[in-house]
């Protein structure tokens, strides 16, 4: 392009001023107009550097306008929003782990629009403690003497290290120096807590003699964690809790265990293969447990600390224990997932993460049928929409073995028929992108969306995304 070309086009970019006033008639939200002018600026900008690249069409006033518009719409969009999973993952990590059941809202909002009890006695009239609120029913629902809840599970395995070993020696089977992902290790979260780890045993066998062998005057606890996202099979053998209960008891010491996800309820009850349940932990000799508030116990991020009453009272005293405190709408929302508890059978019912692991295969295959009706109808042409047998997981690096046998809908070229340009890739990044954004799993030239993970209250949702998704690929294939 000509210099002088150029020029001419970077003089004829709108005034900003101009682009404000029109882009705020334009704008159907209400945005401060800082905001809006910011958007502007940037679609100006945006304008200039393709002028001087000599690249891009138009720069007329209408169409950096409608750049603006785009840009403003970005901005105003919350970036922490919902999705549908359609991944069959339960205990999505990446997707927020686990959806609260809607029963939770209203105490939620009632404490979180407004003052609330949350450290102050209302008999005696004086400060409380915000523990106070699901001390006693983890107590009653685990069998432990003491409880007392942290900000994650991390939180508390750190903060229990920290209280009972700093400086002295944590006796933990090479069997289980686990990393959890998101950079929780455990060598180096014992570290940090300034405890010493005493490694026993090989990776796949650690005997109680390693332990006792270990043991010496700087020993100030023997530790369990939970393998949680692998599994070592073949020629193997752990230490049950109930011995190394025995010997710690033996020898003055106590026994820790980092439970990972925990759980409250027994799976093998629902066809799955057993997770150790946190009662199970305490009744075996454990003096102090520790488990995740959002992974199969299905509430919100937290980390549960059950055990002995003097173990615990010191962690509570912790200094770091201010650091980790959990927070009054994690405390609203654990509160009432512990109350459904009291019932097994309503928490299974009720709780989302529950219901999603043990709904049978028969009626997700139902589930997977109504769906794929729905598509059926509103897909183009050349598309094949079929049910078909899925893989579901428990995810959040529980049961990491367990395959739960579940339905989805995929959605593929018909081979007779193909849609021309139809690509699965481009269906999943086209989904990934809307409102609600949809997250499926590719397969070769398929899209499955797993039905486990979804609510049926999701179903016309998903079904309109993709089908709109389907006609703008065929669309573009057209032109
Ligand atoms: C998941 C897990 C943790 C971390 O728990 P968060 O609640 O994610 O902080 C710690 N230990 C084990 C064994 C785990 O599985």
């Amino acid at each position: 392009m000509e210099k002088q070309e150029k020029q001419q086009k970077l003089s004829a970019l709108p005034k900003v001023d101009l682009l404000v006033e029109h882009v705020e008639r334009l704008w159907s939200g209400s945005s401060p107009r800082n905001v809006i002018a910011d958007a502007c600026r940037m679609a100006v900008d945006h304008a200039r550097s393709q002028v001087l690249a000599g690249t891009g069409g138009a720069a007329d006033f209408e169409t950096v306008a409608q750049v603006a518009l785009h840009y403003l719409e970005r901005k105003e969009r919350p970036s922490l929003t919902p999705v549908i999973n359609a991944t069959g993952v339960i205990v999505h990590t990446n997707l927020g782990r686990s959806p609260l059941p809607e029963r939770v809202m209203p105490a939620l909002e009632a404490v979180a629009c407004g003052y609330s009890n949350l450290e102050y006695n209302l008999e005696a009239g004086r400060r409380g403690s915000r523990y106070s609120h699901v001390e006693a029913i983890l107590c009653e629902l685990t069998g432990a003497e003491a409880a007392l809840v942290v900000n994650n599970n991390a939180a508390a395995v750190l903060i229990c290290l920290e209280t009972l070993a700093r400086g002295r020696e944590v006796v933990v089977s090479r069997g289980e120096l686990v990393e959890i992902g998101g950079s929780f290790r455990i060598p180096d979260v014992m570290a940090r807590s300034g405890a010493i780890l005493r490694e026993v045993g090989a990776t796949n066998r650690t005997h109680l003699r390693d332990y006792e062998k270990a043991i010496n005057e700087n020993t100030a606890l023997l530790m369990k964690v939970h393998q949680s996202n692998f599994s070592v099979v073949g020629f193997t053998s752990s230490v049950p809790m109930s011995e190394l209960s025995s010997l710690a008891a033996s020898r003055g010491l106590h026994v820790f265990e980092d439970l990972g996800s925990g759980t409250l309820v027994d799976f093998s009850r629902y066809g799955l293969s057993h997770e150790p349940t946190v009662q199970e932990s305490l009744a075996a000799g454990a003096d102090l447990v520790s488990f995740s508030g959002d992974k199969l116990l299905g509430g919100p991020q937290a980390g549960m600390i059950v055990g002995k009453r003097e173990m615990v009272d010191r962690i509570k005293t912790n200094p770091l224990n201010r650091a980790v405190r959990i927070d009054k709408l994690t405390l609203v929302a654990l509160e009432q997932i512990l109350r459904l508890y009291r019932d097994p059978k309503s928490a299974v019912g009720e709780i989302p993460v529950l219901s999603m692991m043990t709904s049978p295969f028969e009626a997700e295959k139902r589930r997977a049928r109504r769906l794929a009706a729905r598509l059926r109808k509103l897909s183009p042409p050349g598309i094949d929409v079929s049910v078909c047998g899925t893989v579901a997981r428990a995810g959040g690096g529980a049961l990491p073995l367990l395959e739960i046998e579940s339905a989805g809908v995929a959605v593929g070229p018909d081979a007779g028929n193909p849609a021309p340009g139809f690509s699965a890739a481009r269906l999943e990044e086209m989904l990934r992108g809307g409102d609600p954004p949809l997250i499926a799993r590719l397969e070769r030239d398929r899209l499955i969306l797993d039905v486990r993970t979804m609510r049926d209250s999701e179903f016309a949702v998903a079904a309109g995304a993709v089908a709109s998704a389907l006609a703008k690929i065929s669309g573009q294939e057209r032109t």
